[in-house]
């Protein structure tokens, strides 16, 4: 008798012990899939006092091993980003890349210098004049980080496979009058739009585009946006997202990094036009991979505690 409960409770620890040592779920979405192309959408979260979202945190690393951070979340958030970089055995990161100079995107950079050392910082030319700005930009030149400011047309590497073509913000950004007051929409409008391709794989993220700014970008480029992968404007919201958008984009694989739900019409659309919709707060960290040729495996916490 004494002896089964023994068993038993030994049993039970060789059970709980992954949790134990890797947090809830989480031992299925931090791995490496060796010579794919890795993505990794954040779950992240802020306290109940924070007004501002916990924000977009995606990290990518290519067949060849380099890594790349884009965007780093809300000052509360710095923390499950490094704990994240850690969690996935990254040492040092190749590059940031900033898609816009919100606080629910840059504001976890201070800390997320502190404990890496980055290759290089990729921004748009965008000025903001507010003290979370001015904390990234001192954190780059505190660490003397090269800085290389995007912008439509451009194009870079990542690794050896990867390249990167930039399809916003324009050259010339012309600042509205009484700015940075209710400038919310225009800084969005200025978010880097990035494709990401991988032999016929491809990615795309466009940091808090509005809906304005993504009839521009559907007007000029049409199909040549057209990507399989793709992180959800402005965390899912309506203010983006919009049916011709989604009609354009002809995604697969959307992913949404937010808080909350925030439009049932946006994730009933991309369902609608093939895609599936996966949400932060709903599915935890979200971890897609993808070879050259247009396979793509999604992970994501729901699914670790499913299997
Ligand atoms: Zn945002």
């Amino acid at each position: 008798m004494k002896k089964t409960l023994k068993i038993q409770f030994f049993l039970l620890i060789m059970l709980l012990l992954p949790l134990l040592a890797f947090g809830a779920g989480n031992q299925n979405v931090f791995t490496r899939d060796a010579g794919k192309f890795n993505l990794y959408f954040l779950d992240l979260e802020v306290s109940a006092e924070a007004t501002d979202k916990s924000g977009d945190s995606t990290v990518l690393i290519s067949p060849d091993g380099k890594v790349m951070l884009l965007d780093c979340g809300h000052p509360e958030s710095g923390r499950q980003v490094v704990d994240a970089l850690h969690a996935l055995g990254i040492e040092k990161i190749d590059y940031f890349v900033a898609s816009h100079p919100h606080i629910d995107h840059i504001g976890g950079f201070p800390e997320i210098a502190e404990n890496f050392p980055i290759g290089k910082v990729y921004r748009t030319a965008l000025e903001y004049p507010t003290d979370i700005y001015r904390r990234f930009v001192s954190a780059i030149s505190e660490k003397n980080i090269p800085v290389e400011m995007l912008s439509e047309g451009d194009a870079f590497s990542f690794g050896d496979q990867i390249s990167v073509e930039v399809f916003n913000p324009s050259l010339e950004i012309t600042y509205p009058s009484n700015y940075p007051d209710n400038s919310t929409q225009f800084v969005n409008n200025t978010s880097l739009a990035l494709k990401f391709s991988y032999g016929e794989s491809t990615a795309w993220f466009s940091g808090d585009l509005y809906v304005p700014q993504e009839r521009v970008l559907v007007m000029k480029y049409g199909e040549a946006l057209q990507s399989d992968v793709a992180k959800a404007n402005h965390h899912g919201g309506d203010t983006s997202n919009s049916l011709k958008w989604i009609k354009n984009l002809k995604a697969t694989v959307v992913v949404a990094m937010h808080d909350d739900v925030s439009s049932m019409t946006v994730y009933n659309n991309y369902k609608k036009y093939g895609a599936a919709y996966h949400l932060t707060r709903n599915d935890g960290n979200v971890k897609v991979s993808m070879d050259e040729k247009k396979n793509y495996t999604v992970v994501d916490e729901k699914e670790s505690w499913m299997n």
